[in-house]
């Protein structure tokens, strides 16, 4: 978080009345829902029929079209609803967070890589990569499971996405889009965008030019080939059914081949485009309020709006736009590589920092940078600092205690124990626990008086640190060697380390022994970068090192100094 420019950071509103923008969108949704309530019409003041009933939960909603992997992208939808949703039920209301997995969408290219079970990520070359092209065209739905464990490639993605929430500790409820159809819950949707498909197309020339006279919303699955098609030729709205050909579709920049079949589909065997399928979600299940990319705040947003006002006639949720993020300085791209999943992620940091990292601001576009990890978490442990004892950034100490209890699990009484994430990689150089706790003590990391438990979740950053080091092969990434490597020296080399160990005996500090190994060396005639390849050796096994005197001078000095004796 930069000290320049908390408002941004932090995405307070501007009239300075909420600190955390999800307290904002909620003021929003109350005002929704009190609106909804009322019986008497503002406008005319008359009475009407309230649109809702007092004790109708709060709707919010996320959704994704199953890809290969799901990635930070699909967690941003998941967890920018989250935090709405947390601070309503702090507020007292009954919120449902639901998710819709897209999955009758069509499968239009096959994916350059797909995530196991178990998050873990593998190329197309590790599953039935031909399975998956003789199904191009097809509803996620429809296509088996790469993998061959779930009940369909949707069924597969939808199970890692509420995999990934739950490891993030949100409660969603996930529906699949296939099965809204095929339980007849679109039912009502479908013939309504049919019955007004004049003011449906009328509409929908406003934004894209595929609206023509001959244009049907509704696109049938072919029942010879399983493809999606768009051909329809009549529809029966009393019988509930449509006669199409199944002719080539354009999806996107993807043609998927038609068979040229002529057949009947009921409205339950085949699927609303998107721009009226999105909407047709909002009423179905209730919705007052969607978190979205910016993609959709130009594409389908607008004519979701109008749409919902003027074919459906209900009222569109309140908006959310959020900003993406990009990873490494580069676009989250799976094709490319450039992804990180929630298991991942979790290795490297803890949960509730991951959840921070989704509490700023939406408005903002972000970088995750996995090689400065250590930032983000220096970051949010002055969140947390902020949000206990405050700190000499009031907007920053506002944000916290908005955002502070949604974070984490639950408000500690005290404050926990945070090692810096880089003393802690520091210390995930040491293997032996014990050490690691005594180095954490002797440089004031942990209180005298901190009890088993707390010491034991200090700890449970090395871990993670540590992760980040293997992960990343940073200047964090050796271990230390518990007994002396075998290794030999020139008597020059070897006369400087004696030295050295004595400047350690004395008591000196990390900078001190820093500056006295360059020191040692020019008085021994030795090059500097030789002495401290010693050292590596020694300490490390290895040529190279971090910054060694700073390292040695976090260790014990009785074991810094028999080594560097090389007596054991
Ligand atoms: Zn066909």
């Amino acid at each position: 978080m930069s000290d320049e420019e908390p408002a941004a950071e932090t995405g307070a509103a501007s009239d300075g009345h909420h600190d955390f923008w999800a307290e904002a969108v909620a003021d929003e949704i109350e005002a929704r829902v009190v609106e909804q309530r009322e019986t008497t019409d503002e406008a005319s003041g008359e009475e009407r029929p309230a649109s809702r009933n007092p004790d109708d939960p709060i709707v919010i909603k996320g959704g994704v079209s199953p890809s290969g992997v799901a990635h930070l992208g699909n967690v941003n939808e998941i967890m920018r609803g989250y935090f709405v949703a947390e601070v309503l039920r702090a507020r007292g209301h009954e919120v449902r967070q639901v998710f819709t997995s897209d999955d009758r969408d069509p499968l239009r290219k096959l994916p350059r890589k797909l995530a196991d079970s178990d998050g873990n990520i593998v190329g197309l070359g590790e599953v039935d990569a031909g399975a998956l092209g003789r199904n191009l065209g097809k509803p996620y739905t429809d296509i088996p499971d790469p993998f061959g464990e779930a009940d369909s490639y949707a069924a597969h993605f939808a199970a890692l996405l509420a995999a990934d929430a739950e490891r993030l500790g949100v409660d969603i409820e996930m529906y699949s889009n296939t099965a809204l159809y095929e339980d007849g819950i679109f039912d009502p949707v479908v013939k309504r965008v049919l019955d007004r498909a004049d003011t449906a197309r009328e509409v929908l020339a406003e934004y894209q030019a595929k609206a023509d006279s001959d244009y049907v919303p509704f696109n049938p699955i072919c029942e010879s080939c399983g493809k999606l098609t768009e051909t329809v030729t009549s529809v029966d709205l009393d019988a509930e059914t449509v006669d199409y050909v199944c002719t080539d579709m354009e999806v996107g920049d993807e043609t998927i081949e038609g068979c040229g079949h002529e057949g009947t589909a009921t409205f339950r065997e085949g699927k609303l485009p998107w721009r009226f399928e999105w909407p047709g979600q909002w009423q179905v299940l209730d919705v007052d309020f969607e978190p979205f990319g910016k993609d959709h705040a130009e594409g389908s947003w607008p004519s979701g709006v109008d749409i919902a006002e003027n074919v459906l006639d209900i009222e569109p949720p309140v908006p959310m736009v959020y900003e993406w993020f990009t990873l490494n300085g580069e676009a989250l791209s799976s094709s490319a590589g450039n992804i990180v999943t929630v298991p991942e992620l979790l290795d490297l940091l803890e949960p509730e920092v991951v959840r921070y990292f989704f509490a700023l601001d939406p408005k903002k576009a972000r970088d995750l940078d996995l090689s400065r990890l250590d930032q983000l978490v220096d970051d949010f442990d002055r969140f947390e600092r902020a949000s206990y004892e405050g700190v000499d950034d009031e907007s920053l100490t506002a944000f916290a205690e908005g955002a502070y209890p949604h974070v984490v699990d639950d408000v500690a009484d005290d404050q926990p124990i945070r090692l810096p994430y880089t003393f802690a990689a520091v210390l995930g150089m040491v293997e032996e626990r014990d050490l690691r706790e005594k180095l954490a003590r002797d440089e004031g990391h942990i209180p005298d008086d901190a009890d088993d438990a707390t010491v034991e979740a200090a700890l449970a950053r090395v871990e993670k640190a540590r992760n980040w080091a293997e992960r990343m092969d940073n200047a964090y990434n050796y271990r230390l060697q518990a007994d002396l490597p075998a290794v030999e020296f020139d008597d020059a080399t070897a006369d400087a380390l004696d030295a050295l160990a004595a400047v350690v005996a004395d008591g000196a500090d990390g900078e001190t022994i820093q500056a006295a190994i360059y020191d040692t060396a020019r008085d021994h005639d030795i090059e500097p970068g030789d002495l401290f390849e010693a050292g590596y050796r020694l300490f490390f096994d290895e040529t190279q090192g971090p910054r060694l005197g700073e390292f040695l001078g976090d260790l014990e000095q009785e074991f810094v100094v028999t080594r560097l004796r090389r007596e054991r």
